[in-house]
Parts: structure tokens; C-alpha cells; sequence
């Protein structure tokens, strides 16, 4: 069996220590999945002014890039190996397709690889790398990365984009547990699910135009993004697969999608 690729929502760090459906959908998912012999992370937050960048770091840092939360947070390592040699090819493949890339041996792992990857894969014992999104880049920029990545799961690695199905934080609403979804939201989420259904890229790469409420949803677009890098190292003609719905804040879609 070969592994998909993945879109995960990484939520508000919270989810690394507070429980939620979301949390416990992604404490067993690294059960459900064949064992992969190395993990490629392209996370929302990770834009690199460089353009393209890589990690190379043997033993990646855990990165506590956020502020305002409590210190239980900031006291948690995950100490999974770096993954230098498949950060290398990442970088040749991605060079390959023109993209400019540059390596870094420094960079470690950013919250958006971290807190999913601590529920799924306790142990730390996967080795871990990570690619930035293309600074300035469109969604079909992404799908692009995606492509030229794919060839890694040749070499049972997982690719994973973590992101946020849908992430305004402007508009947060009460707690963590509040499931009232405005229209909005429901509106941008059901168009996406049904494009993503019927792999319609036409569409789904013009979202930003098409999609009912996408900058409402979506500010910014980095938390998308890493939707289009999943689907594209998953090949031209993968299926969707929901695995995971819920919502936090009202306004936060916990989607997870399996492309394969
Ligand atoms: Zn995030």
C-alpha cells in the first residue's frame, strides 16, 4: 500500500495540549497509515523571503513560534532526527522543475509541522524535514511543487501540507469548542469538498475567484496553500478523501484530506 499525501489542519497550537475532535482524529491517524521512512512537511508558517527554501538540519530545533499562549507550550520538544538526505533531492527535484531553492541547516521544525506530527507520531522517531511555501507564489505554483515532490514517495516518504481548511482569526469566535459555523464558512467549505471531490483543478487553482467567500476565509492565502502542494505530489488524477471535519472558534475548519 502507498501512502497518500496529506492536507492536515494544524489548528491554534492549543491542539497540541488541549482536547478536541480534531486532536484525537490526528492522535490515531498515524496509527491508520503504512510506516513512512521519512516525513516531508510544507507548512503555512514557513514562507521564506528566499523564494523556495529547505531545511537540512540533522537535528531540527522545535520551534515555538508563537506568542500569548501558556508555557506548557513553550516547554514541548519533538525530537524527530532531520531528514538532510531527502531535503537534498527535495531541493534537486524542485531545482529540476526551475524553481530557485535555497538550503538551510538551522531551520527546525515550526509549529505547523510539530503539532500534528507529535499526535500522530509519538514516538519522534520518523525523520522529519521541511520545505517552505513559494514566497509570492499562487496556488498553481504549489500544485507545481507538489509535482516536482512527488517522485519522494517513490522513497516511502509522507508529504504532508499543514495549514488551515479555512483560517480567519480576525473573526475567532468564543472558545476552542464553538461549532456554530457562520455561512461563510459552510459556503467556502462546501464548495472546496465538492471541487476537491471531482478533482476539478480548473476550478480549485482559481478559488480565490471562484470560491464563495475566499477572502473572507482566507486573508491570506499561506494556510491554503499547502492544499495545493499535497494535491500535487498525489499526481493529476488523485482522489480526495475527506478523513477529518470539525470546526473550532466557529470559524476554523479542522479539515483533513488524503490525496492518492
Ligand atoms: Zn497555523
Amino acid at each position: 500500500m502507498s501512502l497518500p499525501t496529506l492536507y492536515i489542519s494544524h489548528g491554534s497550537p492549543m491542539m497540541a495540549i488541549e482536547d478536541s475532535p480534531a486532536r484525537r482524529f490526528l492522535l490515531q491517524l498515524g496509527k491508520t497509515l503504512p510506516r513512512p521512512q521519512a516525513i516531508l512537511v510544507a507548512s503555512a508558517h514557513w514562507e521564506s523571503p528566499a523564494g523556495l527554501e529547505v531545511s537540512l538540519a540533522p537535528h531540527p530545533k522545535t520551534i515555538h513560534d508563537f506568542g500569548g499562549f501558556p508555557q506548557a507550550l513553550f516547554e514541548i520538544q519533538y525530537p524527530a532526527p532531520g531528514a538532510p538526505d531527502i531535503a537534498a533531492r527535495a531541493a534537486e527535484l524542485l531545482q529540476q522543475e526551475g524553481f530557485a531553492v535555497k538550503r538551510s541547516t538551522t531551520r527546525g521544525l515550526d509549529h505547523g509541522a510539530w503539532v500534528p506530527l507529535r499526535l500522530m507520531y509519538p514516538e519522534a522517531d520518523i525523520p522529519v524535514a521541511q520545505v517552505s511555501l513559494h514566497h509570492g507564489g499562487a496556488p498553481a505554483a504549489h500544485e507545481r511543487m507538489g509535482k516536482a515532490l512527488a517522485r519522494l514517495r517513490d522513497d516511502g516518504v509522507l508529504i504532508i501540507g499543514s495549514g488551515s481548511f479555512t483560517h480567519n482569526l480576525y473573526e475567532l469566535s468564543g472558545s476552542s469548542s464553538n461549532t456554530d459555523v457562520p455561512s461563510w464558512v459552510s459556503d467556502f467549505e462546501q464548495w472546496m469538498h465538492a471541487r476537491l471531490q471531482k478533482n476539478d483543478r480548473t476550478a480549485l487553482l482559481d478559488y480565490r475567484k471562484q470560491a464563495p467567500f475566499a477572502e473572507r476565509n482566507h486573508p491570506t492565502e499561506e494556510h491554503l496553500l499547502p492544499l495545493f502542494v499535497a494535491m500535487g505530489a498525489a499526481g493529476d488524477a488523485a482522489k480526495a478523501q475527506r478523513l477529518h471535519s470539525s470546526h473550532e472558534y466557529g470559524v476554523l475548519a479542522m479539515d483533513t484530506y488524503a490525496f492518492s
